[in-house]
């Protein structure tokens, strides 16, 4: 039998219109035989998602403050939904164990499981599908950490027994029973454990827009899409900030070399972008696949005579960096030079610190920190056999006068990491988005 997992994010489900267009969606290919819903997510801009409703609610109760105004509100958002889907079930006892729930302070995770858990019933009810509680499948340990063969065993073997079903997103449970949830934006890593427990072909990831752009459209107008992403690929652009899928939902599919398909509920045509586990065969429509990137790094350069033949160098500087719990994500050097780059955050007023830290460590002869710097990542699977990207990359932003200020490039040649400074970065990215792809 084919079998399609389909997951579908908040503003697929945000009224009874999106309810309506995600069952067609399901009802149109029967292969759609595992359901992964989030919680109603935002109507219009500054609505308010029913999973953020429940955590303010929760909060209120846990408080010992009147919630009720708070509670009816998101009470309010299913019913509209089930009454305007003309559906004959009531949420009354389900809303009196919930209220239960709160008062009896079950959890913050528990409350915010809820939004899932009812847009779940909804759903199985509108499509006359089962209904799966994921708090009886889907495992963590002890430590909160999500067990996956665990889950992986007994999801599987649930699955195998049913034609179809619905599984709310989101949430698990601990080995004492009570409920836990992913981090934020979890559903998509349901979606993904269920794909791999019921041995899907493919992943499908509903959401409000065609799939992954060549750039961020905020910065770049009108950016065309990404059709075909490898997992690697992927992994490297969500690093630098590419937002569409949560970063830990690629694991259980990559693992079974599930392909996963951003579709938009609100245009179904649309192919979207395929995530694939090896590149697709014949080159790729650009050289590069995608650039993605950050501002609010720092760097610490250090400079020492000689430091290229100093043995345990390296080793010295990064135990300072280590124990003012600095995580670096580059460390470009030259021969007598070391710098590392890390988040702005982490290093801020902290400054003094760790310089004399440094001193105490490495007897450099100068070391500096230098804050304002923006990473832009440039990859592509197509870089490895085309000569020139590099040089591409260093014109563009020479015609544009912005000066680089970093180079990094992996040594799998998937990506090349550049840094300028943060008031470039906008126009950096634009020009060479421009020089790959117009
Ligand atoms: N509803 C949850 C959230 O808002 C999970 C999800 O939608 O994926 O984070």
């Amino acid at each position: 039998m084919h079998t399609k997992v389909v997951k579908f994010g908040g503003t697929s489900l945000a009224d009874a219109g999106q309810f309506k267009k995600v069952a067609d969606i399901i009802l149109s290919d029967k292969s759609r035989r595992f359901v992964v819903p989030s919680a109603p997510g935002k109507r219009y801009s500054d609505d308010i998602k029913v999973t953020d409703m429940l955590y303010a609610c929760y909060e209120k109760a846990s408080k010992g403050e009147d919630f009720s105004a708070a509670f009816d509100a998101i009470k309010e958002r299913y019913m509209s939904i089930i009454k305007e889907l003309g559906l004959d079930i009531s949420l009354e006892d389900e809303f009196a164990k919930i209220k239960q729930g709160f008062i009896g302070k079950a959890g913050r995770d528990y409350a915010a499981s809820r939004g899932e858990y009812l847009s779940g019933i909804v759903l199985s009810k509108l499509l006359g599908f089962n209904f799966v509680d994921p708090a009886n499948y889907i495992f963590f340990n002890e430590q909160g950490v999500f067990d996956m063969e665990k889950t992986n065993k007994a999801l599987g073997e649930k699955l195998a027994k049913l034609p179809n079903a619905v599984i709310p997103g989101f949430y698990g449970s601990m080995p004492n029973d009570t409920i836990k949830t992913f981090s934020r934006g979890g559903s998509d890593i349901t979606g993904s454990i269920v794909a791999r427990a019921a041995n899907a072909e493919i992943y499908e990831n509903w959401t409000d827009v065609s799939g992954f752009l060549i750039a961020d459209p905020r910065i770049v107008p009108n950016p065309e899409p990404i059709t075909a992403i490898t997992y690697r690929e992927l992994r490297e652009l969500s690093y630098m900030g590419a937002t569409v899928l949560h970063e830990d939902a690629i694991f259980p599919v990559r693992t079974a070399g599930i392909p996963i398909n951003i579709r938009n509920t609100n245009d179904p045509s649309a192919p979207g972008t395929m995530i694939v586990p090896t590149a697709p065969e014949g080159a790729p429509k650009y050289t590069i696949t995608g650039i993605a990137g950050k501002k609010g790094f720092s760097v610490i350069t250090i400079e020492k005579d000689m430091m290229n033949s100093e043995l345990g160098f390296g080793r010295k500087l990064l135990e300072v960096i280590e124990e003012n719990r600095i995580s670096f994500e580059h460390l470009p050097s030259g021969i007598d030079t070391m710098s590392v780059i890390a988040s702005t955050a982490s290093i801020e007023g902290r400054e003094e610190k760790i310089i004399s830290d440094i001193k105490d460590a490495c007897a450099p002869d100068h070391v500096e920190i230098e804050h304002g710097l923006a990473l832009i990542a440039v990859v592509g699977r197509g870089m490895k056999s085309t000569r020139g990207v590099a040089a591409r990359i260093f014109a563009a932003l020479a015609h544009a006068h912005i000066n680089i200020k970093m180079i990094d490039q992996g040594s799998s040649e998937l990506n090349i990491i550049v840094g300028v400074n943060e008031s470039d970065f906008e126009e950096a990215m634009r020009r060479i988005y421009e020089i790959f792809v117009l």
